[in-house]
């Protein structure tokens, strides 16, 4: 199991009010598999993703990832665990806008200690022919592929995807959906895709649902669908 979540808790602190953004959530999550995340705006969808992925701390409970038990690691050894095991994708891309291409996606490899090929790794995502462009001089779904070499290069064993077609229109965000799909099968990499859209469920092997900080539904998914035929929504 690449990822187990036992009786996981967070509050935010806003002024007076305290928000629970994660209530008591419990989930396994099996290496190698695609897995969405759905549920309401709000709901912890991306809190979970964050503490999973060693970008936040959490209050309470247990979180194993990649054999490391995360409440236990000080801060430097959460970074290390972070810039070894996983990978991030966000909605808005978050390249730096200064840098080529390539350079972007040297960015991951510098903060790795096993490093993919950084041509094939481009040729993979479809962007070797533009890596010295900048990125204000790319697609947003070009701009993806690069964010998406750039967190693979250093072969992470897990791809933490927040809304990764959110700002992309249908057809790009199924090439997105379709390369996530490959980096899956062609690294083994477990691929967790948060989404407003339901309709994506249909492409992963298990569908988690979310409702106000607690998995509400967890099911596998016998016959996951290909990314083209998914119906966006
Ligand atoms: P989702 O990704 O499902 O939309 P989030 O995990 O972003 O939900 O948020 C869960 C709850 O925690 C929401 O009520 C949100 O407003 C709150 N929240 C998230 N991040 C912070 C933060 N940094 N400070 C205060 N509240 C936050
Ligand atoms: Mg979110």
């Amino acid at each position: 199991m690449t990822i187990n979540v036992e009786n996981v808790t967070k509050t935010y602190e806003s002024g007076e009010v305290t928000i629970h953004a994660l209530r008591e959530a419990t989930l396994k999550i099996p290496d190698h598999k695609i897995v969405t995340i759905l549920g309401p705006s709000g709901s912890g969808k991306s809190t979970l993703l964050n503490v999973i992925g060693g970008i936040d701390r959490f209050d309470s409970g247990t979180l194993v990832v990649a054999g490391q038990q995360l409440e236990l690691l000080k801060d430097h050894q959460l970074t290390d665990f972070r810039r070894k095991y996983a990978g991030f994708i966000f909605q808005q891309y978050n390249l730096i806008p200064t840098l080529t291409v390539q350079e972007n996606v040297e960015v991951g490899r510098e903060l790795s200690e096993n490093p993919l090929d950084m041509k094939s790794m481009l040729e993979k995502v479809g962007m070797y022919d533009k890596k010295d462009k900048f990125p204000y001089q790319l697609s947003g779904g070009e701009q993806q592929r690069v964010a998406i070499a750039r967190a693979l290069i250093k072969n992470p064993q897990f791809l933490l995807c927040d809304e990764p077609t959110g700002a992309l229109d249908e057809v790009t965000g199924k090439k997105i959906l379709r390369l996530l799909k490959y980096v899956n099968e062609e690294f083994g990499t477990t691929v967790l895709i948060i989404t407003h859209n339901h309709g994506i469920g249909a492409m992963a092997h298990k569908i988690i649902k979310m409702s106000s900080g607690s998995i509400v539904e967890s099911f596998d998914n016998e016959s996951p669908i290909d990314p083209e035929k998914v119906t966006w929504a």
